[in-house]
């Protein structure tokens, strides 16, 4: 199955060309239809099988189509539990945007805020974030949420074992109704079931 039959417009299948990725891994294959369609889902799949790509593209795809009036507020917030891998997701977000003219940032804690505030303020489409920071930004104003339509919680496990629970809970509790959940996690324990359980409504969940 090649990338040009899950739905993905030509500026993303360009840069996805650019990459030089051949096919979708299985867990690209099965999420990004999912994600394009709206849905919410649950994802047990480790790093290296190509998850940050399932659900970046879709995102991608689907920001790009609502773009005619361009609010400069966040629109998707994707959660991870360090700074290296909202740094990478960033990265990511950078090489398959690259024909887009989408805007993301990473924010973290443990370096000074004002930068992070001065591109929030120019405007950002996508912010991936520790839990911890992105309610700092929120409490001081430099973030709003009422535009965003999606969350994904990136290693969802390891969020939880850092004891981000009520981190999460606080972001979800102030985003506005009815936007999609994308939970992806290497394992599916207790915590991450309950999780699901709590706060992700008619999720489809795929394990790879
Ligand atoms: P991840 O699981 O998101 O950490 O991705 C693991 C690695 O696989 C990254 O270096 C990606 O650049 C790479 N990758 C993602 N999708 C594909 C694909 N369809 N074909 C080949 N490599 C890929």
């Amino acid at each position: 199955m090649p990338f040009s039959s899950l739905g993905l417009s030509t500026p993303i299948l360009d840069a996805i060309r650019d990459t030089g990725y051949n096919e979708p891994t299985p867990i690209q294959k099965r999420a990004i239809p999912v994600v394009l369609k709206g849905n919410n889902l649950i994802a047990v799949a480790q790093t290296g099988t190509g998850k940050t790509a399932s659900y970046v593209l879709p995102i991608l795809e689907r920001l790009s189509k609502g773009q005619t009036q361009r609010k400069k507020r966040v629109r998707a917030v994707i959660l991870t539990p360090t700074r290296e891998l909202a740094a990478q997701v960033a990265e990511n977000i950078a090489i398959y945007s690259k024909h887009l003219s989408l805007t993301s940032l990473a924010a973290y804690g443990g370096v000074d805020d004002q930068e992070q505030k001065a591109r929030l303020i120019e405007g950002v489409d996508i912010l991936v974030a520790t839990p911890g920071r992105i309610l700092d930004l929120y409490g001081q104003r430099a973030v709003h949420f009422e535009e965003v339509e999606t969350l994904v919680l990136d290693e969802a496990d390891r969020m939880l074992d850092m004891g981000f629970i009520d981190d999460i809970n606080k972001v979800m509790d102030r985003l506005p109704a009815g936007f999609q959940t994308l939970l992806f996690s290497a394992t599916l324990s207790n915590s991450v079931r309950d999780l699901a359980h709590d706060a992700i409504e008619n999720a489809e969940e795929i394990i790879i």
